[in-house]
């Protein structure tokens, strides 16, 4: 997963004075740092080609730029442009114009690949005069997504330093206006700007600097730790599905052990999954309960990482709440009725899907008998294959052989090949290990 990429230890920009086409705008810090082209992915390139040669200007951004930086294969290759979403449009035979609020192109290309090209847009909360009442404050911040600016604008948007760094392909070049390229080198997570008005605006920002902490083995700035703690509370007010979608992202990427301690540590959990924050604060009452948790957690890691790619979503959420839900089931009649009024809240305060949480559910109440080799029906049905993927994952946290999955699994399912193959949309694919968590 390692890319190629020497490190570098020049932090000092070799100029000052890229981007001629905004020349009012503040110029960027300029590194010349050619990325291999070979890194790239190929049809970003064409991408990035045309829209240049059309006389646009645009730039690989985002999460790509960084991975690549920091020595990773990125997950996706993002572009930003000053380009206009018709005239991308007109440019590309195989461009969809997608989102309502803020229309974004998506180039399509063979084997389902996308290239997200969004045109440069600025932050207009960051301009909100001071004078105002906070409904008219209101109003601006709705219409806030729609608003086209340039470069410099585009990536003062954007959430932490590391993400802010604009690739020019034609220059070689990394254009940076925040910061980004220190905090690249010394590894380190900062919001642009005031990190407690950049949590405030979007609670999701929170999830993000853990995964990205996680994920990528960063250490956090103190005053934006600081800061995560400070505005947890907000977490109740971030879109849910956004929350589900993120939560799902901490566990998917091969860290989930250092994501689930910093989203605990942090109080984050508290305020999305009490139930399991209680159960990991009462070490008393659950003999260990958070060692067993966090083993799990280790154990998820593992399987990702010898499989190449994230585990189902179901799988996850069952190994997620596995602990607290047993706790709640325990010395109940009726098990079915226990686990629906545990899971019942957390459905709602995280806009679980259905079927996941009823494969939750059905999953939890099978596992004994499983475990005993005797599945019945159950054997046969969708939800044998995620089953067999959690047992695996509480034999291996409990440093069980994890043989006797691996023939329960040829035996039903036939091959004893991990049940989830497929890797959920979205899902990122670089592991790695744990760090410290602070800078
Ligand atoms: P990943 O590797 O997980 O995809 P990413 O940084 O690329 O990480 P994306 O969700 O793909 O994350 O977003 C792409 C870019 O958009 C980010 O790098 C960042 O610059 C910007 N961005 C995403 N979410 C936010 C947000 N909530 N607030 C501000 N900027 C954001
Ligand atoms: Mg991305």
């Amino acid at each position: 997963m390692e890319s190629a990429l020497p490190p570098f230890d020049a932090p000092a920009p070799d100029r000052t004075d890229a981007d001629p086409a905004s020349p009012g705008s503040p110029q960027p810090d300029v590194y010349d740092r050619p990325i291999p082209l070979e890194l790239i992915d190929a049809d970003a390139v064409k991408v990035l080609r045309r829209l240049t040669r059309a006389g646009h200007q645009a730039y690989l951004v985002g999460g790509g730029v960084r991975d690549l930086l920091l020595g990773r294969a990125p997950k996706d290759f993002d572009v930003a442009t000053s380009a206009r979403p018709n005239e991308v449009r007109s440019l590309f035979r195989n461009c969809r114009i997608i989102g309502r609020r803020f229309r974004l192109a998506h180039i399509l290309f063979g084997g389902g690949k996308v290239i997200e090209v969004a045109t440069f847009r600025r932050n207009p909360a960051m301009e909100a005069p001071e004078e105002t009442d906070s409904e008219v404050i209101d109003d601006l911040l709705i219409r806030s997504d729609n608003v086209f600016g340039d470069a410099h604008e585009d990536a003062l948007r954007r959430d932490f330093t590391i993400n802010a760094l604009f690739y020019d392909l034609d220059r070689r070049q990394v254009l940076d206006w925040c910061g980004g390229m220190s905090d690249v080198q010394s590894r380190t997570i900062h919001t642009i700007g005031d990190p407690m008005v950049r949590f405030r605006e979007d609670p999701i920002r929170v999830l993000r600097a853990i995964k990205f902490a996680a994920r990528l083995d960063l250490g956090i700035a103190p005053d934006v730790y600081d800061a995560m703690v400070a505005t947890r509370e907000d977490l109740a007010k971030a879109a849910r599905p956004r929350v589900f979608e993120e939560i799902l992202r901490l566990l998917r990427g091969g860290a989930a052990h250092r994501s689930m301690w910093l989203l605990w540590e942090t109080g984050g959990m508290a305020v999305l999954l009490p139930e399991l924050a209680a159960f990991l604060d009462d070490e008393e009452a659950t003999d260990g309960g958070a060692a067993r948790f966090f083993r799990k957690m280790d154990a998820v890691d593992a399987m990702t990482r010898t499989r190449g790619r994230p585990l189902d979503d179901m799988v996850l959420w069952t190994v997620l709440l596995k602990e607290p839900l047993d706790e709640a089931c325990a010395g109940e009649r009726d098990r079915i009725r226990a686990a629906t009024d545990f899971l019942d809240p957390v459905i709602e305060r995280v806009a679980v899907p259905r079927r996941i949480a009823d494969g939750v559910r059905r999953i939890v109440a099978i596992l004994p008998r499983l475990t005993a080799g005797r599945s019945g029906r159950f054997g046969r049905s969708d939800l044998m294959a995620p089953a067999l993927d959690v047992l695996e994952a509480e034999m291996l946290a409990s440093g069980k052989d994890v043989e006797a999955v691996h023939k329960l699994r040829a035996v039903e399912l036939g091959g004893g090949r991990p049940a989830s193959t497929r890797p959920p949309a979205g899902a990122h694919r670089d592991v790695r290990g744990h760090r410290d968590r602070r800078a």
